[in-house]
């Protein structure tokens, strides 16, 4: 099972005629999740063929309205589509009683749908979706407000049964060869005992990717990242302001790939940049630090 992200949205703080504010799909066969939902994301996952009513769950990073405003109106779409899944929808403290506030002004329109916020408090952890492939943990960014990265992950599988030693050991094809899979000793017609140890593989990790906007650069993101196939950071601003880039709470090309590096990340995705820069020329710049950079576009996919 393999992760496309669809970038929905790369403008940072506002949208551009390019760009659409904040937000990412991840998706695998038949569901997705949805990395923060800046105006404009619901139409944008419409655009990339994306079906609303297979999105697992809504994953917030902070308040700001470039990662926010599009949340009402996608709940209030999912409501109109009369869908009876529950939906997940974590963030930072401060959005329960936000989401609540809407609801009670009559905003939200969810009609039957159960939304289930998942408050990120302290150093995050676990975010648990019922019945998803996805497995999601989050971890506290350093931003101007309460701020939450995410990891997305699809769960290992285990290793390949090598068929030609299976057959050397006498092993009949068939179920057995099914328990041998799962690990369970099996007995053969003889009374031999065959164990499964040294006939599979090693497991085969599952896709991931972590997602950290909005950040300076940090501890958190660099763990976040660790190892994943991609890991999606924000890159406000070019190298030549980095003080500006602090001073609001966010990261320029060269840090992001400076945090992919540490984090031995595989690619790097920059995103959120700011209308005054390229992002071509920011993945260029940073290139002497990562291997493989790829400023994101929106609705252009990046497959892992
Ligand atoms: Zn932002």
């Amino acid at each position: 099972m393999r992760l496309r992200l669809v970038p929905l949205g790369t403008s940072a703080g506002r949208p551009t005629l390019l760009r659409g504010a904040s937000a990412l799909a991840v998706a695998t066969e038949g569901s997705w999740v949805l990395c923060d939902c800046g105006e404009g994301a619901q139409i944008a996952a419409l655009r990339a063929g994306l079906s609303l009513s297979r999105l697992d769950a809504v994953l917030i990073t902070h308040l700001h309205g470039d990662h926010f405003n599009g949340l009402p109106g996608l709940l209030g779409t999912l409501g109109l589509d009369g869908r009876q899944r529950p939906l997940v929808v974590a963030g930072p403290s401060g959005i329960t009683a936000l989401l609540q506030h809407l609801a009670r002004a009559g905003s939200l329109g969810t009609g039957d749908m159960e939304v289930r916020v998942v408050e990120q408090e302290g150093n995050g952890g676990e975010v648990r979706i019922e019945g998803s492939q996805f497995l999601v943990a989050s971890r506290p960014l350093t931003h101007r407000v309460p701020t939450y990265g995410y990891r997305v992950a699809l769960a290992d599988r285990p290793g390949t049964l090598d068929v030609a030693k299976t057959d050397a050991a006498g092993v009949p094809r068939g179920p057995l060869l099914a328990e041998l899979k799962a690990g369970r000793a099996v007995t053969l017609p003889d009374g031999r005992v065959i164990a499964p140890e040294g006939l599979i593989g090693p497991p085969q990790r599952g896709a991931s990717m972590a997602y950290a906007l909005d950040t300076v650069p940090c501890a958190s993101a660099v763990e976040l990242g660790r190892r994943v196939d991609a890991l999606v950071h924000e890159a406000t601003y070019e190298d030549g302001r980095a003080a500006l880039a602090h001073e609001r709470g966010h990261s320029t090309g060269m840090e992001a790939a400076r945090i992919a590096a540490e984090a031995e990340a595989a690619a790097l995705v920059l995103t959120h940049f700011s209308p005054s820069v390229s992002g071509d020329a920011l993945a260029d710049e940073a290139r002497s630090i990562h291997p493989r950079i790829i400023a994101a576009r929106d609705l252009a996919e990046i497959p892992l």
